[in-house]
C-alpha cells in the first residue's frame, strides 16, 4: 500500500506511523524496521532531534530501581555501543563510568543499596572509598566525602548523532522519515486509530506510536487520551576549556548538592536536579518551538552553583560558556509512558521520558516496538505503564503541581514511606472526613488519599532504620489481632460485570472457576496469553448473571481495559467501574463477630468463608464478604458511598477501631499474601508464586494454553517467606538474597510483623532454596543478616484464625 503516495513522497498509508523524530520515535522506528516493519513511517513536525534531545547531556547510566527498567538501559548500552559498526555513523559513545558520592550516613546507605542493587540485576558497581573517588575525579574536593559508588560500564552518547546512526539503521531496512511534516489530527474510528491528518495530507494507519516528548499531553488530546507529562524547566552550566581537564572523566553525582558533573568538550557541564524545578506553561512552547532554550536563570541556579564551588573549587576561575536551560516532560511519579492508551486502540505511548530518554530511548524504543507488534512489552513493564494513572492526574493544576517536585526526587535518598509534599487530594476516600478526625497521616495512591497510620501528632522524620510509626502501626495490628478494626477499603477498584453471558465470559478471562454459585466468593488471576500474571482479584457473584470484582487500587484502569478489550461481539454483558459508588470497609478481628451481633447484624456470623451476601447493618444496605487479606476473620462490607459514614459510626460505636494501610501490609506479608507489582507481575507465573490453586483446568481461560505447555517443568523461581532473627533489622523490599552459592534472588516485600515479633519478607528466589528452615542471608545496604526459608506463610500457616467461624 504505502508505495501509493502523494506528491511530497508522503505514503497514503502506513502499517504504523512513529510521531516525533527525538530519541524515542527514531529508536522506535529503528526497532520496527529491525523487526521487519519496513513499512512504518516517521512524521516529525520540524527537524529530527529539535524538541528535547539535540541538547540533552546524555548520559547513560544504567542502574534504575527494577531490573527490567534497568535492562532497558543496559540494551541501549549495548547498542550504542555497535551502531556505529553496523551503521557507519558514529554515535559519540564514551565509556568513562559513573561515580556516586556520599557526603552523610543515610546517603552512604542509600548508595550502598543501589550497589546492592546493581549486583543483582548484573550490573558492574562497587564501593569504593574517598580516596578512591578523588584519585577518579581529581578536580573534586573530596573533605566531605565519606565514600562512593563506582560504576564502569556507563557512559555517553551524542543524541544527534545517535539519533541519526538509528535512522540510518531503520532506512537501510525499508522505512521512511518525513521532516517538516506536523501531525494536526489522530483519526480514530470504534476506539480505534484509523490514520493522522498531517500538515501534508493524512495518511491512513492502524497503529500510532506517539513520541512527542513536550508535547504529548496535547497530542493524546488530539485522540482522546490521557498523557500525564508536562515541562519543567532543566538545567546545566558550561564552561569554556579549564587546562586541568584532559581527556574524559566519568560522570560524577553529588545528590546531597543535587548535582551532576562531567567534562564537555575540555571545560565542564554542571548540571542539577534542584529539589523544586520550574513548570513550564505549555503555552510557551509552541509547535514551531525547534532547537530553542529557555532563558537563563541564575536566581535559580545560584544554591546549586553555591554547592558546585565547593565540590569543584577550580570552577571559581572558570569562564562561564552558557547556563543552558532546556524543557524536558516529567511525569507524576517519575517513571516514563510506555505501552498502549486504555482509552484508544492502537494509540502506543512512548513518552514521558523524565530526564533519562537519552539512556533509555535505546531498550525503551525496542520495548515500545515489540509491544505494537506483539500487543505485549517484552517484559513486565508496569511501572511505565499508562494505565498506571487515574484520569485525575491528567489536569494541568496536578501536573504542573507535581512535576518540579519529581524533578527533585531523582537525587533524593529513598527513604522508606517517602511521600510526594505536591498535588495531594485528587481524590477522597467517602471516609476522608473521619480520617483526618482520627489524625490519619495519609499516603497518595491512584490520586487516593489513603490512611497510612493514625494518632500521627508530627511529620515524621524518615529514616533507613525502624520507622518513627513503628509503634502506632504496631498498636493498630494489635487491635486487628486482639480486638475489632475497621480498615479502609474503598480505593479498591470495583468492576461490576453482568449480563445473560456474564458467567462465561469471566470463565475465560479468569482463572478460577467462575461458575461457582451466586453467594460464593473466588479469589482469581487474570493472566495473559503467555501464562503471566496481570492481576489478581476476588470476584463475588451476587446473582446468576451479576459479579463484581474488587481488584487493587491502582489496577483497575488497566484490569477494565483488558476486560473490555476481551470481550466478544456476541457476548451479552455489561462492564461498569463502580469504585466511585461504592465504599468498602474491612472489619476484621476476634471481636468482629460481637460488633456485628451488637448491630443486630448476626447474619453476617453466619456467613461461611469465601461466601458473600447482602443484608443490613445498622439500617445501611450493604454486600459483606467473608474473606480476609490481614490473616485474621471478619468481613469486606460494601455500601454506597453515600452510606459510609453512617456505617462507619455504627460500627466504632460498638468499639472497632480504625487501622491504617501500613498496618494491613505488615499483616498481609507476615501471611504470605501477595501485592501485585511488588511480588508478582506478569514475568511471574502462577506456580511461582504457589498460586497455581487457582487454575481451573476445566476451562478454557486466556494463558491456560501456555501454562499447558510448561505443565511438565517444575518452576525455577519460587516466592518463599523469610523470617529474620534479628528483631532491630529493617528490610524494605528489593534486596538481594544470597544463598550458600551466591545471589539467589531478591526480596519483594518486607514489613516487620508485629504478631511474630520479627521482620519478615516475602522473596521470589532459586526454587532449590524454597525449603522450610533454609537459611539464607539478605544484603541489606552491604550488611548480611541471617534469615529462615517459610514455604508458605510465616505467621499463621494454616489460616486457623481467618478461616474460624465468625460466630465460634
Ligand atoms: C538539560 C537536559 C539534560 C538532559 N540530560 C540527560 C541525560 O544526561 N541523560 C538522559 O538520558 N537524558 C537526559 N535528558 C533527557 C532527554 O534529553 C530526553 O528525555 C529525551 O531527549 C526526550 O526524547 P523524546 O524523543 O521523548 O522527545 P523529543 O526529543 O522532544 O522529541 C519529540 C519530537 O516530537 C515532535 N513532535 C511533537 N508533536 C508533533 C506533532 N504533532 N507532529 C510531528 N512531530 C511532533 C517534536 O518536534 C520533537 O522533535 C536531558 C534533558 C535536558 C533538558
Amino acid at each position: 500500500m504505502s508505495e501509493i503516495t502523494a506528491n511530497n513522497g508522503l505514503p497514503r498509508h502506513a502499517n504504523i506511523v512513529v510521531i516525533g523524530g527525538g530519541i524515542m520515535g527514531c529508536s522506535t522506528l529503528y526497532h520496527l524496521a529491525k523487526a521487519g516493519m519496513s513499512d512504518a513511517i516517521l512524521l516529525e513536525r520540524n527537524k529530527l532531534t529539535s524538541g528535547t534531545t539535540w541538547h540533552s547531556a546524555a548520559q547513560v547510566r544504567a542502574l534504575r530501581s527494577s531490573r527490567n527498567l534497568t535492562d532497558l538501559i543496559r540494551y541501549s548500552i549495548d547498542l550504542y555501543g555497535q551502531l556505529e559498526e553496523e551503521t557507519g555513523q558514529q554515535v559519540g559513545w564514551i565509556n568513562k563510568g559513573s561515580l556516586s558520592i556520599a557526603i552523610n550516613p543515610d546517603r552512604m546507605t542509600h548508595i550502598r543499596r543501589q550497589a546492592a542493587l546493581a549486583k543483582l540485576y548484573g550490573v558492574a558497581a562497587e564501593t569504593i572509598s574517598a580516596q578512591e573517588a578523588g584519585e577518579r575525579w581529581p578536580l573534586m574536593n573530596v573533605d566531605d566525602v565519606i565514600g562512593a559508588v563506582w560504576s564502569p560500564d556507563d557512559g555517553r552518547v551524542s543524541p544527534s548523532d545517535l539519533c541519526a546512526a538509528l535512522i540510518k539503521g531503520a532506512r537501510a531496512r525499508g522505512a521512511r522519515f518525513f521532516e517538516d511534516t506536523g501531525v494536526t489530527a489522530i483519526l480514530t474510528k470504534n476506539g480505534r486509530i484509523c490514520g493522522v491528518e498531517t500538515t501534508q495530507g493524512r495518511i491512513d494507519t492502524e497503529a500510532i506510536a506517539l513520541c512527542t516528548g513536550l508535547w504529548s499531553r496535547a497530542a493524546g488530546a488530539m485522540a482522546g487520551v490521557d498523557v500525564p507529562v508536562w515541562p519543567c524547566e532543566h538545567f546545566y552550566l558550561l564552561t569554556k576549556p579549564i587546562a586541568s581537564i584532559a581527556g574524559n572523566l566519568p560522570t560524577l553525582s553529588d545528590h546531597d548538592g543535587h548535582l551532576y558533573i562531567r567534562d564537555d568538550s575540555g571545560g565542564l557541564l554542571v548540571g542539577c536536579f534542584e529539589p523544586m524545578g520550574k513548570s513550564i506553561d505549555p503555552d510557551r512552547l509552541g509547535p514551531d518551538f525547534a532547537f530553542q532554550l529557555l532563558p537563563e536563570d541564575w536566581d535559580h541556579f545560584e544554591p546549586m552553583m553555591h554547592n558546585a564551588l565547593h565540590r569543584l573549587p577550580a570552577l571559581e576561575n572558570a569562564e562561564v560558556r552558557m547556563l543552558l536551560n532546556g524543557p524536558e516532560s516529567f511525569t507524576p511519579d517519575g517513571s516514563f509512558l510506555l505501552g498502549e492508551a486504555a482509552e484508544t486502540r492502537g494509540l502506543f505511548l512512548g513518552c514521558g521520558m523524565n530526564s533519562v530518554g537519552v539512556a533509555t530511548g535505546g531498550g525503551a524504543g525496542m520495548a515500545l516496538a515489540h509491544t505494537i507488534m506483539h500487543g505485549a512489552p517484552p517484559m513486565d513493564l508496569h511501572e511505565a505503564d499508562p494505565k498506571r494513572f487515574d484520569t485525575s492526574w491528567n489536569s494541568a493544576a496536578a501536573l504542573s503541581a507535581r512535576v518540579p517536585e519529581i524533578l527533585g526526587t531523582h537525587y533524593e535518598i529513598t527513604y522508606p514511606g517517602r511521600q510526594h509534599k505536591t498535588a495531594r487530594n485528587l481524590r477522597r476516600l467517602p471516609l476522608h472526613q473521619e480520617w483526618q478526625a482520627q489524625n490519619a497521616c495519609f499516603g497518595q495512591s491512584f490520586g487516593f488519599e489513603r490512611p497510612l497510620y493514625f494518632d500521627e501528632t508530627s511529620v515524621p522524620e524518615l529514616t533507613f532504620d525502624r520507622p518513627a510509626w513503628f509503634e502506632q502501626v504496631g498498636r493498630e495490628v494489635m487491635i486487628a489481632h486482639e480486638q475489632a478494626a475497621i480498615i479502609e477499603l474503598s480505593s479498591f477498584g470495583k468492576i461490576e460485570v453482568s449480563g445473560k453471558d456474564a458467567a462465561s465470559y469471566l470463565n475465560r478471562v479468569c482463572s478460577a472457576d467462575m461458575t461457582r454459585s451466586p453467594g460464593r466468593v473466588t479469589y482469581s488471576l487474570l493472566l495473559n496469553e503467555a501464562g503471566g500474571i496481570l492481576s489478581d482479584l476476588t470476584v463475588c457473584r451476587f446473582d446468576q448473571d451479576h459479579f463484581r470484582l474488587h481488584v487493587g487500587t491502582a489496577s483497575v484502569k488497566r484490569d477494565l481495559a483488558w476486560l473490555t478489550r476481551h470481550l466478544q461481539a456476541d457476548e451479552v454483558v455489561t462492564i461498569k467501574d463502580v469504585t466511585e459508588e461504592i465504599a468498602m470497609l474491612g472489619l476484621m478481628g476476634p471481636q468482629a463477630t460481637n460488633v456485628a451481633s451488637a448491630l443486630g447484624a448476626d447474619w453476617l456470623n453466619d456467613l461461611g468463608y469465601f461466601r458473600t451476601a447482602s443484608g443490613e447493618i445498622a439500617d445501611v444496605p450493604v454486600t459483606a464478604s467473608r474473606v480476609s487479606y490481614v490473616g485474621e476473620a471478619g468481613w469486606e462490607i460494601s455500601c454506597q458511598s453515600r452510606d459510609a459514614v453512617r456505617l462507619y459510626q455504627a460500627l466504632f460505636r460498638q468499639g472497632a477501631r480504625p487501622v491504617g494501610s501500613l498496618a494491613v501490609s505488615a499483616m498481609r506479608v507476615e501471611k504470605g499474601f501477595m501485592s501485585y507489582g511488588h511480588d508478582i507481575d506478569t514475568d511471574t507465573v502462577p506456580a511461582e508464586a504457589g498460586l497455581d490453586f487457582t487454575l481451573d483446568w476445566s476451562s478454557d481461560f486466556i494463558g491456560k494454553s501456555a501454562l499447558q505447555m510448561a505443565a511438565g517443568s517444575k518452576p525455577t523461581k519460587r516466592i518463599v517467606s523469610l523470617v529474620f532473627d534479628d528483631e532491630m533489622v529493617t528490610p524494605l523490599g528489593n534486596e538481594p538474597v544470597v544463598g550458600k552459592g551466591g545471589l539467589i534472588g531478591k526480596t519483594t516485600s518486607a514489613a516487620f510483623g508485629y504478631r511474630l515479633g520479627k521482620p519478615v519478607a516475602l522473596a521470589l528466589i532459586d526454587a532449590e532454596y524454597a525449603r522450610d528452615d533454609e537459611m539464607v542471608d539478605i544484603d541489606l545496604a552491604g550488611c548480611h543478616v541471617a534469615a529462615r526459608v517459610v514455604t508458605g506463610p510465616a505467621f499463621d500457616p494454616t489460616g486457623r484464625r481467618m478461616r474460624k467461624a465468625a460466630s465460634a
